[in-house]
């Protein structure tokens, strides 16, 4: 149970360590003016144009991309987005200018603004009502493009990141295999052969967020020199829709977030030259796995945002319901039982928020989560959101177990974030590897 699992403030800790780096910065416990005047512009933005179409989200017939697009443009996100790829590339060119000459490259500027608040409020906003544009957005701006943004040279991220990070191009991040999920370096199938200058990719992908719609894939295989699976270096290509050789599935049908369409892969002798190998090297540090585990990283601590979206909505309902729904001649909220359950739903929410808040801290003081931090925190949130959508169905009776009540969708749509960016079994394995090293 998670309920019971309370989650410190951690303003304290935090406070020290911005003054640590020379930087006074205000604790965190709340959101700023700033942040909620940008909430309340994401929220009506939800009521009027995301609300009114949840229905088709939810059946397939809409996918999320032009939505997703419009919220972009509503909000000037693909403007900033162009700006800041256009800075991190300029000071990458002058970085490589310098290193040419023999000069210490300028120091690079790790931390800033809020930490990434911005960022978070749109998803929390949107997982009060649709999570699965989350995760289309996330694996499509956040990993795909991070996939080439961190490894690959400065022409790949110019030829394919900005569209990325604007959605004016959809992008998928291919790992999972029907034989290799939560092992998925070890039971990788997928390969590449060289063949001349260029290589030839065969293999199939599932599961994959995007994997129907995409222009941009990151397809992470393994190099086949006829040596031994275990021993093969891990790489990573970008491939182009239509390429000769790939294939799209339909959108699969699944249990929840239905508005993120999910689908295969199949690769026969994809033919590409070494300007789609990530890095265009065969020898990234780590043989191309830590690329692979820096995503993982960045999908952990966003499903904590995603998780106190759902459960801020759910518990919204359901006080609503409580104070609305009589029985016995009274307000269910009378009843102890009724009670508890929402007095767990509030504890689930402040956790789950702190923890936002300390991924935000951590952000503008420059520091990043190590994998077993990042690992607690979605193990954590993700349960929290899957009992809290669960206890919502409860609380709601057989109105909440029909879809006008909208938390049979949320406890639906919760429930993957138990199994997507490594399952819970996979978490704790994580932590626990962590805590006994030391
Ligand atoms: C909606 C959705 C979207 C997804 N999007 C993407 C995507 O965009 N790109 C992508 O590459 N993948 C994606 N995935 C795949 C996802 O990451 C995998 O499903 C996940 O990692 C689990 O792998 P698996 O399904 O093969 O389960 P398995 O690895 O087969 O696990 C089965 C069970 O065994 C448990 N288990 C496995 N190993 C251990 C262990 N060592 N100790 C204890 N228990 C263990 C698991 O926790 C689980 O309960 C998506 C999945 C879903 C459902």
């Amino acid at each position: 149970m998670v309920w019971a699992a309370p989650v410190a403030p951690s303003y304290h800790r935090e406070r020290s360590v911005g003054r640590a780096h020379g930087r006074k910065k205000a604790a965190m416990f709340e959101w700023s003016e700033e942040h909620l005047m940008i909430r309340e512009a994401v929220r009506r933005f939800v009521d009027e144009e995301i609300r009114p179409h949840v229905e088709e989200l939810e059946h397939g017939d809409m996918p999320p991309y032009d939505i997703l697009r419009k919220m972009f443009a509503t909000f000037g996100m693909d403007v900033m987005a162009r700006e800041r790829f256009k800075k991190q590339i300029e000071r990458e060119k002058a970085a490589a200018e310098a290193v040419a000459r023999g000069e210490e490259p300028p120091p690079r500027k790790e931390s800033g603004g809020d930490g990434g608040g911005m960022t978070m409020l749109p998803i929390i906003e949107l997982c009060r009502v649709c999570p699965g544009m989350v995760t289309a957005m996330g694996v499509s701006m956040g990993l795909t493009s991070a996939a080439i943004s961190s490894k690959g040279t400065i022409a790949q991220k110019e030829r394919w990141v900005p569209e990325l990070l604007t959605m004016e191009k959809v992008g998928a991040w291919a790992i999972t295999e029907p034989g290799s999920g939560s092992d998925a370096f070890g039971s990788m199938k997928s390969t590449a052969r060289r063949d001349g200058d260029q290589y030839i990719l065969n293999g199939s992908k599932t599961f994959i967020t995007n994997g129907p719609y995409a222009d941009t894939i990151v397809f992470i295989c393994k190099l086949d020199e006829g040596n031994p699976p275990e021993e093969r270096k891990i790489l990573s290509f970008v491939l182009d829709s239509g390429m000769p050789g790939l294939v799209q599935s339909k959108p699969l049908r699944k249990m929840g977030m239905h508005s993120s369409p999910t689908g295969e892969l199949f690769l026969d002798d994809v033919r590409v030259g070494r300007d789609r190998l990530i890095g265009e090297t065969e020898d990234l540090p780590a043989g191309g796995r830590d690329g692979a585990k820096a995503t993982f990283m960045q999908e952990r601590s966003g499903v904590a945002a995603m998780a106190l979206g759902i459960i801020e909505e759910c518990l919204q309902l359901s006080v609503q319901y409580a104070k609305d729904r009589v029985q016995f001649g009274k307000p269910i909220g009378e009843f102890q039982l009724i009670q508890e359950k929402l007095a767990k739903m509030e504890v689930a929410r402040m956790n789950v928020q702190n923890l936002v808040f300390r991924t935000l801290e951590m952000g503008a003081a420059g520091h990043s989560m190590s994998l077993a931090e990042a690992s607690a925190m979605k193990l954590y949130s993700a349960r929290a959101a899957t009992e809290v959508a669960m206890e919502a169905v409860q609380l709601f009776g057989g109105n909440g177990y029909m879809s006008e009540f909208r938390v049979e969708q949320l406890a639906r749509d919760a429930k993957v974030l138990q199994i997507y960016a490594g399952t819970d079994e996979i978490q704790i394995t994580h932590i626990a590897k962590d805590l006994l090293r030391a």
